[in-house]
Order: structure tokens, then sequence, then C-alpha cells
């Protein structure tokens, strides 16, 4: 077996596999329930939900990962006091690693509620258990040998989808280039697929799929599970961005039963940004990414209930039941009953203006510069269109990967739109040319395959035409409020959603005009768009909530609760 290290797991082996005093375990019994497992007992197994964290108390444990007997690598052996888990077994997802026992082992099982409440009430010791489980994805993620296999051409536009929705949703895979992979080659033959039916995805639990859409995956992989139509849930929040995180986690660590839904990842937008600089506390930046991924892993922390991809479709109330409340209508066929609910649905990117962007979207058009986009336009020269601040950031990320990046901007200067950092960054990168005024007029190309963008300068009307396969788009959002078009919910004339006292007699400054539901964040009207305010609002709207709840019985939490730190 070969042997697999992250650089993750080289840096920080001793908080990624910690070993327990025996004072630690004494603490941890108690949320635990004693098990043995026979020397060769399958301890976990990728692809099948483990019956909770496994702290060893004698005996051995390897864990290795990859698919295939001869390229399955060892990751770690787990002696006495240390335990087996990862992220996965906080919300019982599949895991995504197998364990063996080597020898008899006797182990402490804690279920992954019990881990939870562990990660609560042992606040120290919760926190090594957690630091460990998020290096552990952490060292999975970088090695790139687990979680399902995606087999397709590497520029092909569902590739990059699916490959785009793992990674902005945490999960490790690999994608293996269907024309110059051996191993790709011999899992096409291996099961006969027509080269026409790529991609296919191989999941860890042994189920093939072909091009999946992103639910289908996620269904899959375990990390969507059915939707328990019968409980009632003190709030429901659409949309897993930074004000739909920073509701859940502030909900869920005040004791409120939370559901949160998003259609696509969790971070929102902000999910995208390659790096967030002006976010308090964080002097160096950091990507969106790994801003949200800490807010996700801290919302399932206290209990709040993910359901990533499935969109929330329309919004009533719950008729004729006793304590009101609404009913959401979830993906295909499925509904959530809520107390409450928070709006924290966004905004969308606009599309460009041009008759045939649909064919090169997901290919050569793209609405996202991460570490995948830069791959795979590495050395070229790219289009990117926008005068925001995401744009600037867009181009600072891609001007490191990348040959040239030309900066479009249909207004006549990037000041008045563009903070003043990221101006003068621009002007400071040799291979970024800024043409103001200027406006992609066509895409020429055929099945996908962009090969020339023709720009126009509007104030001369001079055209020119630029053999370029890649274009980025950062060109502002609208808000995601369609999916509230049969819901009796007041909108403001460019379609964001209406809050505060103007919306009815008694309505909290984040209030609708429908009682109980809240808005917060980019979707809300009137709101300053931006990580942080998304984020306040977040937390501001939890005491609308518990004033809410309490004021029509359906909470014990009362008022003189909040503002409890
Ligand atoms: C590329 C980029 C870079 C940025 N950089 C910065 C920065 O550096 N600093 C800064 O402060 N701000 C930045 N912003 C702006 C910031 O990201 C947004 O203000 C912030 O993300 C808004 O958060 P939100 O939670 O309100 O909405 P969003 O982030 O838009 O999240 C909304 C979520 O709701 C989901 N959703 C929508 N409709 C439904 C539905 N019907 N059912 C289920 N789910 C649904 C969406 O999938 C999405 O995940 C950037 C934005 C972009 C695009």
């Amino acid at each position: 077996m070969a042997e697999s290290a992250s650089s993750t797991t080289t840096a920080r082996q001793g908080q990624m596999f910690p070993t327990l005093t025996p004072a630690d375990i004494e603490r941890l019994r108690r949320f635990g329930e004693p098990r043995s497992f026979a020397e060769g007992d399958r301890v976990i197994k990728a692809g099948e939900v483990a019956p909770g964290l496994i702290v060893i108390l004698s005996g051995e444990v390897e864990i290795t990962q990859g698919a295939g007997r001869d390229q399955r690598a060892v990751i770690v052996t787990h002696a006495a006091g240390q335990f087996v888990g990862e992220l996965a077994q906080l919300s019982s997802r599949p895991a995504l690693v197998d364990g063996v026992a080597l020898s008899p082992v006797e182990g402490l099982v804690i279920r992954s509620d019990r881990l939870r409440d562990l990660m609560v009430q042992e606040a120290e010791l919760g926190e090594r258990i957690m630091r460990a489980l998020i290096l552990r994805r952490v060292g999975l993620l970088e090695s790139g040998a687990s979680g399902p296999i995606i087999i397709g051409r590497s520029d092909d536009a569902d590739v990059l989808r699916l490959q785009g929705f793992l990674t902005r949703n945490g999960q490790p895979h690999r994608a293996l280039d269907a024309d110059s992979d051996p191993c790709a080659k011999t899992l096409i033959e291996r099961f006969h697929i027509d080269p026409h039916h790529l991609p296919i995805v191989l999941c860890p639990n042994g189920q093939l799929l072909r091009n999946p859409d992103e639910n289908a995956l996620a269904r899959c992989l375990g990390l969507v599970r059915p939707i328990d139509a019968t409980k009632l849930y003190d709030a429901a929040i659409i949309g897993a961005g930074p004000a739909g995180l920073a509701a859940a986690v502030y909900a869920a660590s005040e004791g409120l039963s939370v559901i949160v839904l998003d259609c696509r990842a969790f971070g929102g937008q902000a999910g995208a940004s390659a790096r967030i600089e002006n976010y308090l506390g964080f002097p160096t930046g950091i990507s969106g990414l790994a801003l949200m991924a800490r807010a996700y892993n801290q919302a399932q922390k206290f209990g709040a209930e993910m359901v990533i991809p499935d969109q929330a479709h329309d919004l009533s109330d719950r008729a004729g039941e006793n304590g009101g409340g609404f009913v959401l209508r979830v993906g295909t066929d499925e509904t959530v009953q809520a107390r409450a609910v928070v709006v924290a649905s966004g905004a969308r990117y606009r599309r460009l203006d041009v008759p045939n962007l649909a064919q090169f979207e997901g290919s050569a058009v793209h609405y996202w510069a991460s570490p995948i986009e830069a791959r795979l336009c590495g050395g070229q020269e790219v289009a990117l269109v926008g005068a925001g601040n995401s744009a600037g950031q867009a181009a600072v990320y891609l001007a490191s990967h990348v040959g040239k990046v030309w900066l479009l901007a249909r207004g006549g200067s990037l000041e008045a739109t563009m903070s003043h950092y990221l101006v003068e960054r621009i002007r400071a990168q040799p291979n970024i040319a800024v043409l103001t005024g200027t406006e992609i007029v066509a895409l020429e190309g055929h099945e996908g395959t962009l090969t020339t963008v023709r720009w126009r300068n509007r104030a001369t009307g001079e055209e020119s035409a630029h053999p370029i396969r890649h274009v980025f788009l950062f060109i502002g959002a609208d808000p995601n409020t369609d999916w509230l078009a049969q819901s009796d919910i007041g909108l403001d004339a460019k379609g964001f959603v209406r809050t505060g006292p103007d919306c009815g007699e008694g309505r909290h400054g984040l209030e609708t005009t429908r009682a109980g539901v809240f808005a917060i964040g980019d979707v809300r009207s009137g709101s300053v768009k931006r990580v942080a305010a998304a984020v306040g609002e977040g937390a501001q709207v939890v005491a609308a909530l518990h004033a809410y709840l309490a004021r029509t019985g359906a909470s014990v939490i009362t008022p003189a609760t909040i503002g409890r730190p």
C-alpha cells in the first residue's frame, strides 16, 4: 500500500491526530457507548454512515483512502487514546475513508448528536476534537485521493460544473481526464462507457452516475437526506451565504431548532471570492470559501440541519394547523414546516447581453474565479468584465495564474465603483490591461469552445477581435426573489425584499410584510452588500426571531433571554 501524506498532515500531525489523556477519556465516557471490534473488522467504510466518532480504548485501527485494493493508501494508524472520525461524523454523513481493526479493539462510540453535545458542553476538549476533524477534512481535500471520481474531458462544461459543486461544498474528489489519464481509460473500458456519455461519476458507495445533476450527486454521496415533513422547526433559513449561516450559528447556538436550505452550496457569493480582505479580524485576508467553510462547520456543530443543494420554491401559511407557522415547498416533492422563516437568498450574477452566451457558459464563460478556472486558463489571455470589487479581486487573483487579464469596464473609470486598494493593486499588476468605456459585443466559436471575443469602444465605436478562450463576468447581481413570487411578500421596485416598520404594524426592522418572515443580507432592500453586513444581520435577526416566537407563544425562550452573550 502506498503512503499518503498531504502537506496539512505533515505540518500539523499532532493537532490532526491527537492522543487524548486518560482524564480526557473519562470526561468523554458519558457521551459514548462501549463497543468491541474483532481483528479485521471494518470499523468504518467509505460511502457508508459510520456509527459515530470512535475513541480507541485499546487496539489499533488503520485508516486508508483510495479506490481499488492496489491503490489504497494508508493515512494513519490510530492507537489507544486516539479517535476515528472526520467532519462527516459531525452530521452523520457517509465516511470518506475506510478503517480496519488491526487487532481486537475496545472503543467508545460517540453518535453525531452526542458529539455535538460534547462540543458544546466540553469546550476545551471539544475544540481539540473539532480542530482535528477540520484538519482531517483539509488533509483529504489536499490529497485528492478520496471521495467520488469524476471521469470526463478536463475542459468539459459538465466536468467543471461537478468539480465546482464538490469544491464549493468542501467535498474531496478526484477528476480524471478521459483523454490522457490511463486510470480513466481503464475505468471507461471496465464500465463499457460510450465516450459520448461522459462525464461519469463513481461514488464511494459503488454507484455509477452518468452526468448527474448536483442534487442527484449529493444524494448519492449522502450529503442530502430526506426532510422530515412532520417536524416543525423554529426557523427555516433560505440561503447558506454569510447571512444565512450567521443566522444559523446564532439561532442554533441559542437553542432554536433550525433548518438551512441552499440550492447550490454553502457560502453564497462570498464563497466565490478569491480573497476577502475587508472582513474584520483577517488582516492578511482569507479566501471566501475558507471563511464560509468555518461558518458552515460552526453551524453544524451547534446542530443546525443543512439541506444542500435543495431549492425553496414557495412559502405559504400552515393553513388549519394549531400555532400558525409556514410551509415551504422544497426540491421536487418535499416540504419544510417552520414557525418562522428567514429569507437569506441573496443575489445572483447578471448575464451578458450577447445572443449565444448560453453555449459558452460553464466551459468558456465563468462567473467564479476559483483555482479550477485558474488552472483551466493557465498561461492564457482572458477577458474579465466588471468594475466592482468582485471584478477587481478576480482580476488580481487571475493575474497570478494567467498570461494576461483584459479588464473591460463600460464606465469611464474604476475608481467610482471599486475600492481604492484594489484599483492600486490592479495598477501595480503588469499583466492586467484596463480598458474602460468598453463592452463585449460578440462571442465566437462553436460547441462550447470560444475562439474569439469582440469588444467595442463605446466612445469611438471602434471594434476589435481577440483570440481569447475564457471570459469572466462580474457585472453585478439581481435579487434571488423569483421563488417568493406567489408568497405575498412585499418587494421593492428592483425586486429586493422590503423590511421594517413600513411593512406593517409592530414589524421588526428585518421583518417583511408577512409577520414571522424575516429578510437579511443582500436580498433585503436597502442592505449594504458586504459580507460583514450580511453576517451582522444574521446575528441581529435571531433576537427578532426570539421576540416573534415568544409573542406567538411558540417558544419557551422569552425576550428576557435576548441580549444574553
Ligand atoms: C466574487 C465576489 C467577491 C466578493 N468579495 C467581497 C469582499 O471582499 N468583501 C465583502 O464584504 N463582500 C464581498 N462580496 C459581496 C458578498 O459576498 C455579499 O454581500 C454576501 O455574500 C451576501 O451574503 P448573503 O448571505 O446575503 O447572500 P448570498 O451570498 O448571495 O447567498 C445567498 C444564498 O442563497 C441561496 N439561494 C438563493 N435562492 C434560493 C432558493 N430559492 N432556495 C435555496 N437557496 C437559495 C444561493 O444559492 C446562495 O448560496 C463579493 C461578492 C462576489 C460575487
